[in-house]
């Protein structure tokens, strides 16, 4: 969305070192840009002013995943995950950000050749950057959505539990709709007619007292903030069903709530001008999005495991 802040942090890493953002360029006629070759990650740092700290959310997770969307499309690059660990804290260190953060790690086809291919001679490289970013949802009045007309990209086209550049036109069709009728998000069925997830986000309903998302074979985005709320739930005693879920059940939901790094913990108010429950936040999506902002910030012994706490020096 156009208010989302997007210059950068000063430095970047980029063809193997930490530059300024400025050098960080690449050729117009690049693969990845010309045709979507790339992947990608997003985690976010929270910004802990009392103790002049970042904490990065699930840090080796997301590079895990980053990894396997490379792996998805037979790709590699040259940096393991422990190399990615270290580059991302070396650079975040160099930034010095003092604000709550998005990380962009990126690989991407650097050829120039003509072809869309994944072949020897189109290698991918991999660059960082570093944004500061406040609430992507609004995560406090309730989110407007509709279903979208766009069905959500098949694991058999391009596969959406791997995040691949070229796959977010998907999302950007999704989100244009949505906005452009005045919605906040879209939730996209599957070519099944399920309910898959939003433009970039999952998404959980809660029916009498019971916790559920779309399962992962229905075209989502294997979500890290997902698989963190299953886990919070568990630990809570709420009961949770990974299953398929119904458009109508959209509509008769008690609860919904969107989740992912960029949206955090985001609660739904209407689906296709259908109140969610009393549209208000629910008791569930209430408890859990507290909790969830907790653990983030690192405030929650239990799941601190989770965060990698860096020091920031201005
Ligand atoms: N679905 C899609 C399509 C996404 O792009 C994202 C954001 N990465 C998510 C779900 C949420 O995933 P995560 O919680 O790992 O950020």
């Amino acid at each position: 969305m156009s208010h989302l802040q997007t210059s950068a942090f000063p430095f970047a890493f980029f063809e193997g070192k930490i530059v300024p953002i400025a050098k960080a360029h690449v050729n117009i006629q690049t693969n990845a840009l010309q045709y979507g070759t790339g992947v990608f990650g997003g985690v976010r740092g929270y910004y802990n002013k009392k103790g002049k700290f970042i904490s990065l959310f699930r840090l080796e997770d997301h590079m895990t995943r980053f990894l396997n969307s490379l792996k998805i499309l037979g790709e590699s690059i040259e940096y393991s995950k422990e190399d990615l660990i270290d580059i991302t804290i070396k650079l975040l260190k160099k930034n010095a950000p003092e604000t709550d953060t998005y990380v962009r790690p990126f690989a991407y086809a650097g050829s120039l050749s003509l072809t869309p291919n994944l072949e020897r001679d189109n290698p991918f490289y991999f660059a960082q950057y570093m944004i500061p970013l406040g609430d992507y949802l609004p995560t406090d009045k309730g989110v407007t959505t509709c279903v979208s007309s766009w069905r959500r990209i098949s694991d058999n086209a391009i596969p959406s539990r791997a995040k691949i550049t070229g796959g977010y036109i998907n999302s950007a069709l999704a989100k244009k709709e949505a906005n452009s009728n005045g919605f906040d998000e879209a939730i996209f069925l599957n070519e099944a007619g399920h309910v898959a997830e939003g433009s970039a986000m999952n998404l959980f309903i809660v029916r009498d007292g019971v916790l559920i998302t779309p399962s992962k074979s229905e075209d989502i985005l294997e979500g890290i903030t997902r698989r963190s709320i299953m886990q919070f739930a568990t630990d809570l005693g709420i009961p949770v069903e990974e299953r398929t879920v119904d458009r109508s059940e959209l509509y008769i939901a008690d609860e919904a709530f969107f989740c992912g790094t960029g949206a955090q913990v985001a609660w739904i108010k209407e689906v296709d001008h259908r109140k969610v429950g009393s549209g208000k936040r629910g008791n569930i999506a209430g408890t859990i999005q507290d909790l969830f902002f907790r653990v983030v910030r690192g405030e929650e012994e239990k799941y601190e495991k989770w965060c990698t706490k860096i020091k920031i020096n201005s």
